[in-house]
């Protein structure tokens, strides 16, 4: 490591793209056959958790190798001469959204780095709320950082730490550490796979048959499971350390135990609607949240259109229970890059028409219930409503499958200030007027819970992280916390 570098605060969501964003998607493996292939395509089967950049490190027994990039998994790793450059039948790749530093070259996972033990790769998903702190503590004592990511504080951490094996490093940085993550990390001994105490990021474990001795999958959801011709196993349990080598896999617990937290976001939206998580799977758990919804806010009309694609699952839930029939009134462009998006005001502003367009006769004199999984700052909303009016609806109606999002995230999803969040500053009937809909309603708290098989929120022992839409913050925010102690001290010296 060779530069000192500071921590930067998160870089300010693309005004384009309204919605909160997953954070990263990360992939292990062990004991596999071309480990980086079979990692770039379960890298490829979580594209969705991460569209900025991607790397994959490899081992071979004797050497790390490691190829990183910006852009998408196929733009990185379809050249046969890359996945060649990474011998070994061993492998992590990390897939990034970006939620803390910019999107540079050096802040693409995994990180590697060369300790006195052997080198150690790792992946991760999430965000620690103590990386400043601990930042700041590291520097002090000497480090030097060559990233601008929360998630080199693990590197550093383990490298000062005085136990002498890597599984006790990597246990002495992880009591350091506080914050929502997944982490998958490989040593010359060893895969690792970590959940943090309360779970709030996902891992799985998975387990590739039909070789000589078999191997192992770690990866953020089971949909990266399929491509590559593995079998879920189980997931990682809160706070749960998996160690895979050649004698199987090792589980250990160093933490004390504490109420699990899991992202109930990631039912809503974040997942693959093909995964399953903590045993449910999203696609069900989204039409049982449309079903809740329709009952709780049921409206008269002639069609029920999804917002694609992740209205989808919850608007047939909806039809289902109100019996108003399900039509694509609105038609997603999958062929529109990021890129295409960026570059011009002009085609900025024409927004939502290069995702989004109206299937006019499914929405022409009809009165539309519009479906979709969240309003965050409400812009993109506002323009579809534009276009489903355009196209002929007599009256819209937008049910949204999540409680109003009022709170932001700080546990590794990309989510804009509090302050620009529609929920946080109208109430129903100005954030209605707003994106100009004849009425909107959202799903309850309890009715969310109902969906996902709880009898209600607990709200003595919640049973997910629900802060986005609570402020209940589980875990707690020390660098938030000190930046608003700091600006609160200049405000009364100012
Ligand atoms: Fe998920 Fe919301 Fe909790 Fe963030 S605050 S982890 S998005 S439920």
């Amino acid at each position: 490591m060779d530069a000192a570098c500071q921590f930067v605060s998160e870089s300010p969501p693309s005004e384009s793209d309204d919605k909160f964003h997953d954070e990263c998607g990360v992939f292990g493996v062990w004991n596999v056959p071309d480990a980086a292939a079979v990692t770039a395509l379960g890298l490829h089967a979580l594209q969705h958790r991460g569209q900025e950049a991607t790397g994959i490190v490899s081992y071979n027994g004797t050497r790390f190798n490691s190829h990183r990039g910006l852009g998408l998994v196929g733009d990185n790793f379809s050249d046969a001469k890359i996945i060649a450059s990474l011998p070994g039948r061993i492998a992590v790749g990390h897939n990034r959204y970006a939620t803390t530093g910019e999107t540079i070259l050096r802040n693409v996972q995994p990180l590697f780095a060369d300790f006195e033990f052997g080198g150690f790769a790792v992946a991760h998903n999430g965000n620690l709320t103590n990386a400043e702190a601990l930042h700041r503590q590291l520097v002090r004592r000497g480090c030097l950082f060559q990233s601008t990511t929360d998630s080199e504080v693990f590197i550093h951490l383990i490298a000062i730490s005085l136990y002498s094996t890597v599984e006790d490093r990597l246990i002495d940085a992880l009591k350091q550490v506080v914050g929502a993550y997944s982490l998958v990390a490989l040593s010359n001994k060893a895969l690792f796979g970590v959940r943090d105490p309360l779970g709030v990021r996902p891992l799985i474990l998975g387990r590739i048959l039909g070789h000589t001795d078999g191997g192992w999958v770690l990866a953020s959801e089971t949909c990266a499971l399929d491509i590559v011709g593995a079998e879920f196993v189980r997931d990682i349990e809160p706070g749960e350390i998996v160690i895979i080598n050649d004698a199987g896999v090792r589980s250990i617990k160093p933490f004390a135990r504490q109420k699990e937290r899991f992202c109930v976001f990631e039912y809503i939206y974040f997942a693959r609607p093909d995964s399953v998580m903590e045993g449910t799977p999203v696609y069900e758990a989204r039409k049982a949240i449309g079903r809740v919804l329709a009952r709780e806010s049921g409206v008269e009309a002639d069609v029920i259109v999804p917002v694609p694609d992740s209205g989808v699952p919850a608007a047939m839930g909806y039809s289902q229970q109100s019996g108003i029939p399900f039509e694509l009134g609105i038609i997603r462009n999958h062929y529109v890059g990021r890129t295409f998006i960026e570059p011009t005001d002009q085609i900025r502003n024409l927004g939502v028409k290069l995702k989004h367009s109206a299937n006019r006769p499914m929405l022409e004199g009809k009165r539309v219930i519009l479906v979709d999984d969240s309003i965050v700052r409400g812009t993109t909303s506002k323009k579809i409503v534009e276009m489903v009016r355009a196209a002929g609806a007599k009256e819209v109606h937008m049910r949204i499958s999540s409680p109003p999002t009022t709170h932001s995230c700080y546990y590794g999803i990309d989510t804009p200030e509090r302050g620009k969040l529609l929920a946080a500053t109208h109430d129903l009937e100005g954030m209605a007027r707003i994106i100009g809909v004849d009425s909107l309603a959202y799903i309850s708290l309890d009715g969310l819970y109902r969906a996902l098989g709880k009898p209600g929120r607990d709200t003595a022992k919640p049973a997910y992280c629900d802060a986005c839409f609570t402020g209940d913050y589980a875990i707690p925010l020390t660098d938030a916390q000190a930046n608003t102690d700091r600006q609160l001290s200049l405000l009364q010296l100012g």
